[in-house]
């Protein structure tokens, strides 16, 4: 039986509402009202929340998550569940489980873990469906992935790619043999095809969007730099207005100042904050898994031996603040980067990423500060901070 709550106070910020004094009503799992509180009364049976110190926006979402608080997806797909229990302390209600490179026997793994559904008084973020990212990459931008599972796009491989069995979005290099058969099947199926890990041309990735890819994943990561006679990928993304793109704001995987271009550019409704955190996050410094591969963590970066960037440590909540501090932009900008922007990427923008009747109870509790206080998912108090809100 779901708590009816009542919250009032807030100041509520969205993507596209900034309320002082707002009220809304939760219930179940979902959001009755919403408005100013001197306009609105709580429903009698509903448990009332003085939030009125806090700022109240949506839930985050994270499109490339690929494990955290010392457990890796594509090592153990079982532990998606655990992790995402941790997960609302960072903000974040929602996301995709993200599983890298890897035989097609682990993906199917992956989507069991998912088909089994929650274990048992779970309290977490939900996940969305996978991220598969692989195994149609190119080698020559193999990132921290294993080349001996890389493969070419092939559409009898993907006919069950579908959300209804949870693959929700695919990253592939659309210039390999066979990538345009497996964008059309996917697009067919519904699942969101992203351009990535790839050395495709300015040419090949406008083509490709002409297919059906709609997004780009870790924008500037794992594909050639922007080069002003041959802008490739980087240049079509940042260029065509029907892709969104996917960046990763930790100063380390894309210096502060392109970050600031691609906002600009992109606008914060096709600019995507994705933490693409691994293991690591939420841990000390050492190594962890990303795959098969082991990864040295140390403060701020997670890298193979050789140096190459293996995911992040980075966590939403900080990568809020990071995108304010290298773009200068206001609170609903950034908001949106990872709530309405991912939810329209995943085609749920009509129950996801907005506080608004009828969406899911997906919210957040913020200090004047920007630390995350609390996070309710699906109209339940995941996480909260019991220094700052009595529960
Ligand atoms: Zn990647």
């Amino acid at each position: 039986m779901h708590t009816t709550w009542y919250l009032s106070g807030a100041r509520l910020v969205t993507a596209h509402a900034d309320i002082a004094n707002a009220a809304l009503v939760v219930e179940n799992a979902r959001i009755a009202a919403v408005g100013g509180a001197a306009a609105m009364t709580p429903p009698a049976h509903a448990r009332a929340l003085d939030v009125s110190k806090f700022i109240l926006v949506p839930g985050f979402i994270d499109l490339q998550f690929n494990g955290g608080f010392g457990h890796d997806f594509t090592a153990q797909p079982e532990t998606i569940w655990q992790v995402a229990q941790e997960l609302p302390r960072h903000g974040v209600a929602a996301f995709l489980p993200t599983i890298i490179t890897a035989p097609f026997e682990k993906i199917q793994r992956a989507q069991s873990v998912l088909q089994n559904g929650a274990p048992e008084n779970f309290r977490g973020a939900t996940p969305l469906g996978l991220h598969l990212e692989g195994p149609f990459l190119n080698p020559q931008k193999r990132g921290a992935h294993n080349v001996a599972y890389m493969r070419l796009p092939d559409a009898s491989s993907v006919r069950d790619w579908t959300p209804q069995n949870f693959v929700r979005l695919v990253t592939l290099a659309p210039e390999l043999d066979g990538a345009r058969e497996v964008i059309r099947a996917l697009c067919e199926n519904g699942v969101v095809v992203s351009a990535g890990h790839s050395m495709a041309t300015f040419e090949e990735a406008q083509r490709a969007f002409d297919a059906g890819i709609a997004y780009g994943t870790h924008l500037f990561n794992a594909m050639p730099p922007l080069d002003h006679r041959a802008p490739g990928l980087a240049g079509a993304l940042l260029n065509d207005a029907r892709v969104t793109v996917g960046i990763i704001p930790d100063a380390i995987h894309v210096h502060p100042a392109l970050v600031d271009l691609a906002l600009r550019q992109k606008t914060a409704a096709h600019l995507n904050v994705v933490t693409d955190a691994m293991a690591a996050l939420g841990m000390t410094p050492g190594k962890y898994l990303l795959g098969d591969f082991t990864v040295q963590v140390d403060e701020t970066s997670a890298r193979l031996e050789d140096g190459r960037l293996a995911g992040s440590i980075l966590n939403l909540r900080d990568a809020l603040v990071n995108l304010m501090r290298f773009t200068r932009c206001a609170l609903s900008d950034a908001l949106a980067t990872m709530t309405t922007t991912p939810a329209r990427v995943l085609h749920l923008e009509n129950e996801r990423g907005d506080i608004a009747p009828g969406y899911f109870a997906d919210l957040v509790l913020l200090t004047a500060d920007l630390r995350v206080a609390a996070t309710m998912v699906q109209g339940q108090w995941a996480w909260y901070d019991a220094q700052e809100l009595a529960l």
